[in-house]
């Protein structure tokens, strides 16, 4: 549990420490002593502490991590610190949780915390604020607005809400905090600090409906997650869509809350789940506080405030929210396990997954990751027994998940992706009066414009990719670096106007459909569609009343939505992961062809899933359609093992990026050259591969490299990171190339 004492980082705490030892938010994989000021905090000094400390000209916020008794500093240039912010420690588990993934992923402490800590905190408020801002308009004299008509407007506006507004409602209006502060000054505003979170129940059910009688699967699950309640006791909860996982979390909730424990939920993403969000809160009674990116900064502060101190039971987020501190961890839920989106993939790229394991461990308690296609890792646990396997075979409504039908697309006229076939499986749904989902994992209206007269293909200039084209509004879009160009008239090769589109998008089978079924509403989703907010959530709620329609979408289709009427799902192209170069794609492609499949037929009516394809003989296809995903994993792991690659080997990869490519070329060249005879010389069996030019070498105007570690320990291969991490760190060339690792990539690109 989480009030251990610091595990002898500090014997004493009642003497004032000669120096403290800090981490601060930069870039550098360092920490930077400074002498304690006068002021002894009320727990005395001691490792968790926030410090505000002198740095070059500026003041940073950082943490106290130990108090040595000798510094490399000469003691004439030792600064002191400016103030303690706090009386007590930040919360031990998120402390223990950044030391842990600092160390694991060769991170900089200062900036793992700086990403683990809400910004308020970051900023220095106290620890306790639970409070919001509340904007309220005062009389006086507008005179000095006349040159600051910003100002004047968000007064005029602030004058027509007599109890105020919130400081999101105010900056949803396009206005700034800055202008805010400005009217503040200027004795126009003033700004109430009000608490945000209701407090706990202090009495009556926990539960504001009942629960559901369980299956006799699920209770049987249920039982057995619960006779490791009081312990590390990893479980994989695996079950296919639809068979009523969440309402396993749920229950297992229940008991936990009852024991005055609290549940973490990571989710992939709240924006794109918001049922699962609205099925907790409509089933407890208690606080359920959901981390997500709409959050202001004080709002997310009282959000850690009420995990931290207990007064939220149950804390459901996203990614980040692995960070959560808990008064008294009881359960960590992860919901969609093998989801892409739980590995950060820039900076500190953590997976949440990973992490919420480790502190599982580190607190004694009991976790579950639910999936109906988990990731070959945590399969790879389960079959070993490190994690305990539990299985949902049947659907809660008792209908067996649709089969795949592989259809071929080979001499196939297509319109908009489509084949005769499945547009006669569409018509008919859809005269039986149900919904259809076309799946299609390309936005835009195709994925590039061809010349037909010479070849020429519309390439980024910025990026070694082709340039997708956009309808509404019409142009070429670079996915990569989003980079804009208006459409050529002309091929700018041969001049010649025969200028055609290649391949359908979103956009292009919306509007095949749309001429083809005109009398029925098509919907389409992806990112372009959605990103005015509540869209998606609009058009859920418009397909969800259950009128025939047709949806057109990408992956965010495939996550996790309960869409009852939806009888038949048409995958446009099954064949980017067959073939693909990364080792995972495989993996992915299928685990999202299930999660698409398992759309079909969720209530009452069973479902039918129509797969083109160009390769309907390819093996692994075959087996996922005939065998399920199981199977598939299975054959895949097999291929692993022989390939030495994840779950059995473990790997790393260092990437180099700069402008020039020599640059980049020369860098890598003598990491790796380096490394290896470092490598020699250890009797290590860490293998060192490349470097390589990264799939895409040109992203954006800058060169990409990238240089792989690997081997079956852990341990072993943490030191040779450890190593080369010191050695770029300390070469002169780091300062023109960025060069950065990522433990255990997702992707190799
Ligand atoms: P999953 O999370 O595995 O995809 P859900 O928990 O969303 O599945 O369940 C799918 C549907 O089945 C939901 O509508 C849910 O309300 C229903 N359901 C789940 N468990 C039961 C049960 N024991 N009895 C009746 N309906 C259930
Ligand atoms: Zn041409
Ligand atoms: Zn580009």
């Amino acid at each position: 549990m989480c009030h251990r004492p610091f595990g002898g980082l500090l014997s004493s705490t009642d003497h004032t420490p000669r120096l403290l030892r800090v981490a601060l938010p930069t870039p550098l994989r360092r920490l930077f002593d400074y002498r304690p000021c006068r002021e002894v905090p009320a727990c005395g000094w001691r490792p968790g502490l926030r410090v505000k400390v002198p740095f070059g000209r500026r003041q940073l916020i950082g943490v106290v991590v130990e108090c040595p008794e000798r510094s490399d500093v000469p003691d004439a240039q030792l600064k002191s610190v400016l103030a303690c912010l706090d009386d007590a420690p930040l919360p031990d588990d998120w402390w223990w949780l950044c030391r842990f993934t600092a160390r694991y992923y060769q991170h900089p402490l200062g900036d793992t915390i700086a990403q683990a800590l809400p910004v308020a905190l970051r900023q220095g408020r106290p620890l306790q604020a639970r409070h919001q801002e509340r904007w309220i308009a005062r009389d006086g004299d507008t005179g000095p607005l006349e040159r600051a008509p910003r100002q004047a407007e968000l007064l005029a506006m602030l004058r027509q809400h007599p109890r105020g507004l919130m400081t999101r409602a105010i900056t949803a209006q396009g206005f700034t905090r800055a202008q805010l502060e400005g009217l503040q000054a200027k004795h126009l505003v003033e700004c109430h600090e009000e608490r945000l979170t209701a407090t706990e129940e202090e009495s009556g059910s926990r539960l504001a409906e009942p629960s559901l009688p369980l299956t006799r699967e699920q209770a049987g699950v249920l039982a057995e997650i619960h006779e490791g309640l009081e312990r590390y006791h990893p479980c994989l909860l695996h079950g296919v869509t639809g068979s009523g996982k969440t309402e396993v979390y749920l229950q297992l909730i229940e008991a936990v809350l009852a024991r005055g424990r609290q549940a973490l939920v990571l989710v992939p993403e709240i924006g794109l789940t918001p049922q699962t969000l609205t099925r907790f809160r409509q089933r407890f009674r208690v606080p359920v506080v959901a981390l997500h990116s709409g959050l202001t900064d004080l709002e997310r502060l009282d959000a850690w405030d009420a995990a931290r101190t207990g007064r939220a039971p149950i804390v459901i987020g996203t990614r980040s929210a692995v960070f959560t501190p808990l008064a008294a961890a009881g359960v960590i839920v992860i919901d969609e396990e093998h989801d892409g989106s739980f590995k950060q993939q820039e900076g500190l790229r953590y997976h949440a997954r990973d992490l919420a394991i480790a502190r599982a461990h580190r607190e004694n308690i009991p976790i579950v990751l639910g999936s109906a296609t988990p990731a070959l890792e945590t399969l790879a646990q389960a079959r070993s027994g490190r994690y305990r396997h539990l299985r949902l075979t049947q659907r809660a409504n008792r209908h067996a998940p649709a089969r795949l039908e592989l259809t071929d697309l080979r001499g196939r006229h297509r319109q908009g992706g489509l084949i005769a076939l499945a547009i006669e499986a569409i018509r008919q749904t859809l005269n039986a009066g149900n919904q259809v989902l076309v799946f299609i994992n390309r936005r835009g209206f195709a994925p590039t414009l061809a010349c037909h007269a010479c070849g020429w293909l519309a390439e980024c200039p910025h990026c070694d990719a082709r340039m997708t084209l956009h309808r509404q509004p019409q142009e070429l879009v670079c996915h990569h670096c989003d980079f804009h160009r208006p459409l050529p008239d002309a091929c700018p090769e041969c001049d010649s106007g025969d200028l055609r589109p290649l391949g359908s998008g979103t956009e292009r089978t919306e509007e095949t459909l749309a001429a083809l079924f005109p009398e029925t509403p098509v919907h389409r989703i992806d990112r372009d569609s959605t990103r005015r907010k509540q869209a998606f959530e609009d058009i859920l709620r418009e397909i969800r009343r259950g009128e025939p329609s047709l949806l057109v979408g990408t992956q965010m289709l495939a996550k996790g939505h309960h869409l009852p009427h939806v009888t038949l799902v048409v995958v446009v192209n099954a064949d980017a992961g067959l073939y693909a170069s990364d080792f995972r794609a495989l993996e992915h492609s299928a685990q999202l062809l299930v999660q698409v499949a398992g759309r079909a037929g969720r209530a009452e009516h069973p479902g039918r899933v129509l797969v083109q394809t160009l390769h309907p003989e390819d093996s692994n296809l075959r087996l996922l359609a005939d065998s399920g995903y199981e199977a598939l994993a299975g054959q895949l792991l097999e291929e692993r093992r022989l390939a030495g690659l994840p779950p059995y080997r473990h790997l790393a990869l260092a990437r180099f990026e700069a402008a020039r490519e020599e640059h980049v070329t020369e860098f890598a060249t003598a990491a790796a050259e380096a490394l290896r005879e470092w490598l020699d010389a250890q009797d290590t069996s860490v293998t060192c591969l490349g470097p390589v030019p990264a799939p895409m070498e040109r992203r954006q105007n800058r060169y990409h490299m990238q240089l792989m570690l690997s081997d079956t320990r852990r341990s072993a291969l943490h030191r040779a990171c450890a190593w080369l991490v010191q050695w770029l760190d300390n070469h002169p060339d780091s300062r023109r190339v960025r060069a950065s690792l990522d433990v255990d990539p997702q992707t190799l690109s």
